[in-house]
């Protein structure tokens, strides 16, 4: 959109601009409601309350705190992830030690199989992958770059997910592992979304099998939902769980506004909806110790519906004689959990993006707000950069 366009989306959405709700006499004030107690919500009402002495009421819709990483334990006792597995991992110490203050962890590096041609195999592909899919005896990461040198197809310009794949490990690989994964996962094929999807995930030479390489890979050691706890126990917090946001704010008043959650719906879809991809979840108790050989294993075959298993206890270590599981069935109905990466939405998220700069009151952190692909980590830093721009304006009016 040109300049002009874009000025007069802004004018147009800073003239229907909902106002804060200023101070009365006869409603509780809070300095800020913070709508969302995910990542994004809790670290901008711990930062809030805690750093700034801010009043601070959070509200969620859901009757938990800890978003889409809530986790609990089943009836019988074994803890599990609500909405699929979560696993932390991060290359900045700064995301690290800010966690720290409300966790203790527990070191775990992820691993993951893919179930192919009726063998589970390390993903990423690296060497071993290919040993064992091809019967090769490749020794060195020289060998394996010439075999993948070998199968890949050059692409001119990376733009798709699929070209990501092919133009590194070929058209058979890809199929095998990426395809019908990606297919079933959101909907499309992988030459339809952004590359930014499958460069997720990396190809390696070596026999590293483990998933991520950060310097930080940890559990919470009692879990997300107590770090979640942790985080929000502070005097100046209030919190309001199983409740519409637009329900509250009626009830309340406020100064500021911090938005988690789906930037379409803030603006009542305006513009039309922002696509999410959702999930439904088949969670498991087996009576068994062990179900699978490692945390999670991809099913990349159309031919089952659902993408991957997890078994918790990988995460947790946790002992007991049962163990906990969660399949994943993609679906395009349900809780909005991925944005859905392409060009044409992104265009989309621009125009909302354009009303959320004319509400200078309201903050939208976090992976529904500002409709990012991100990871935990890439939320709390999110959360974090806002929550110092927010003091230095303060600051800055203040000294004014
Ligand atoms: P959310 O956690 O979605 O929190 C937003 C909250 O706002 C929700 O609780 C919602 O109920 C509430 N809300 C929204 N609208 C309203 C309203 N109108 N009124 C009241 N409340 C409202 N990241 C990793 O780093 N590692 C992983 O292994 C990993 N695995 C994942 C697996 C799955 C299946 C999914 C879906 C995501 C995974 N992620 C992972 C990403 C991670 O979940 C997110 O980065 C993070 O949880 C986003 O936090 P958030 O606060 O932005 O959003
Ligand atoms: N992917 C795939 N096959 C796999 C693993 C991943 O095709 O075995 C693709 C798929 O499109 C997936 C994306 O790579 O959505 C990113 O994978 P990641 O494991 O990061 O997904 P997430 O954990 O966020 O669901």
């Amino acid at each position: 959109e040109t300049a002009a366009q874009m000025q007069a989306l802004i004018a147009e959405a800073a003239a229907e601009r909902r106002a804060v709700q200023p101070a009365t006499s006869f409603k509780p004030h809070y300095d800020v409601l913070v709508v969302g107690a995910g990542f994004a919500g809790s670290v901008m009402a711990e930062r809030l309350a805690n750093d700034a002495g801010k009043k601070v009421l959070v509200v969620d819709r859901r009757p938990h705190i800890g978003g889409n990483a809530y986790d609990l334990p089943n009836e019988d006792g074994i803890l599990y992830h609500l909405y699929g597995p979560h696993i932390f991992h991060t290359n900045s110490e700064e995301i690290f030690a800010y966690l720290s203050r409300f966790t203790k962890w527990r070191p775990y590096e992820h691993r993951v199989l893919a179930d192919v041609r009726d063998m589970l195999v390390p993903m990423p592909i690296n060497r071993t992958t290919l040993n064992m899919l091809y019967g090769a005896n490749l020794q060195t990461e020289d060998e394996a770059e010439k075999f993948l040198e070998s199968r890949a197809e050059p692409v001119d310009e990376i733009k798709t997910s699929a070209d990501v794949v092919v133009s590194k490990v070929g058209t058979e690989l890809y199929k095998l592992f990426f395809q019908g994964y990606t297919r079933k996962q959101w909907g499309m094929d992988p030459s339809e979304l952004d590359k930014s999807v499958t460069s997720r995930v990396p190809t390696r030479t070596n026999t590293d099998d483990r998933y991520f390489t950060d310097t930080f890979q940890a559990m919470p050691l009692d879990g997300f939902t107590r770090m979640f706890e942790n985080m929000l126990d502070h005097p100046n917090i209030d919190l309001r769980l199983g409740v519409e946001w637009e329900d509250v704010r009626r009830e309340v008043t406020y100064d500021k506004l911090v938005f988690t959650g789906p930037i379409d719906e803030y603006f009542g879809y305006r513009h039309g909806k922002l696509p999410y991809r959702s999930l439904r979840f088949r969670h498991e108790t087996i009576d068994q110790e062990v179900f699978q050989p490692v945390a999670v294993v991809n099913y990349p075959s159309e031919d089952v519906p659902y993408t991957r298993i997890t078994e918790y206890k990988y995460l947790t270590g946790q002992l007991a004689p049962k163990t906990s599981i969660t399949y994943e069935y993609p679906s395009a109905e349900g809780d909005p959990y991925y944005p859905i990466p392409r060009p044409e939405n992104q265009a989309l998220y621009k125009r909302y993006e354009a009303m959320a700069l004319a509400e200078p009151d309201v903050l939208f952190v976090g992976r529904l707000a500002t409709y990012r692909y991100y990871n935990m980590d890439q939320v709390v830093g999110q959360a974090l950069a806002t929550y110092r721009r927010f003091k230095a304006a303060e600051e800055e009016r203040q000294d004014a």
